[in-house]
């Protein structure tokens, strides 16, 4: 679970989710990585976990944002499934039975799908609409619409995570390019139980783009093919204009077409030039070769342990 002031959630989420794995009769451990809360979380993650040896706190040095976090957390499991999940119980405890039961059957990622998203905003669901068509008209990984990081994901598949060494963890979209046999289970996705979502339009849509951009190079082809386009409609309109000028003499009004010419260049030359920035500033951050998040401890039984290699 990636933590980001959470401190209201805490309790809830462990009263909530111990009863349902100790009812299923499984070892687990929960893992908890504070991503730089600024709240009581980390104090409250360290009190539950000097009292129950099965919750554990990676603590970062910082907020790294979730997807990082949800990377530390993978790093730093070790079971032999793994499921990600929030901390605001917008991922129901009541879908791991279904989760394990498609696993026995031999699937080793079982996604949740959220089939009605009533707890979302009107622009949130429409937005998501959006980028779900985007991305897989763009991306050759297709990710399912409407999921998210919710999932059971089996030991095999995390290790193939693991290796990945892109900085720009766009985790759904890792999940989908790792493959396997991926199954969904549909189920409703209820409001927050406490606090508010960190996630703000501005947030998903940079979201979004790092989705897009790490995924497909379309968006770079598409500046290319526009040129081409413009390119012959400059010509057919200058054979016309000069056809024009011969037959009929000279006629200087002219303007606004120029203007209009002016300026949709400059904007489309400007629009390529953002995009290759977009991918040039990942390309910038991906060679630097930082690592993605960085642990101030690892803390079990409430005490300091060593951080996973
Ligand atoms: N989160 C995090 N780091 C951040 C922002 C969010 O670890 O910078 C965590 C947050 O604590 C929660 C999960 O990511 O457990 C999902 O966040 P949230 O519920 O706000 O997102 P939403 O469900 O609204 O998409
Ligand atoms: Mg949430």
């Amino acid at each position: 679970m990636p933590v980001f002031n959470e401190d209201e959630s805490i309790d809830i989420f462990l009263d909530a989710v111990e009863p349902y794995l100790d009812g299923a009769g499984l070892r687990f451990e929960i893992v908890f990585v504070n991503d730089g809360s600024r709240d009581n979380t980390l104090a409250h993650l360290l009190d539950r976990s000097a009292r129950d040896p099965r919750v554990k706190v990676v603590n970062l040095s910082r907020n790294f944002g979730k997807e990082a976090a949800l990377t530390a957390g993978i790093d730093h499991a070790k079971g032999d499934i793994l499921i990600p999940m929030d901390i605001d119980l917008q991922d129901p405890p009541d879908l791991f039975k279904p989760f394990i039961e498609r696993w026995r059957e031999g699937y080793d990622i079982v996604y949740g799908v959220r089939s009605a998203r009533d707890a979302d905003t009107m622009a949130k669901r429409v937005s998501a609409g959006w980028f779900y068509w985007a991305f897989n008209s763009m991306s050759p990984v297709r990710i399912p619409a409407n999921v998210g990081d919710f999932r059971l994901v089996d030991r095999r598949a995390v290790e193939v995570l693991r290796r990945l060494p892109e900085r720009n963890r766009f985790m759904k979209g890792l999940f989908a390019w790792v493959g396997f046999n991926a199954v969904g289970v549909p189920y409703e996705r209820p409001a927050r139980a406490a606090g508010a979502s960190k996630f703000n339009l501005w947030r998903l849509w940079n979201f979004a783009l790092d989705g897009v951009v790490s995924f497909s190079t379309v968006p770079l082809r598409v500046s290319f093919y526009s040129g081409v386009v413009i390119a012959v409609v400059a010509v057919v309109y200058a054979l016309f204009i000069l056809g024009r000028v011969l037959l009929f003499g000279i006629d200087t009004p002219g303007y606004a077409s120029l203007l209009v010419v002016v300026l949709s260049m400059g904007a489309i030359q400007l629009v390529s030039i953002g995009i290759i920035g977009e991918y040039l500033g990942r390309l910038f951050l991906e060679v630097k070769g930082r690592p993605i998040y960085v642990v101030e401890g690892v803390y079990e039984k409430g005490e300091a342990g060593a951080p996973a290699p």
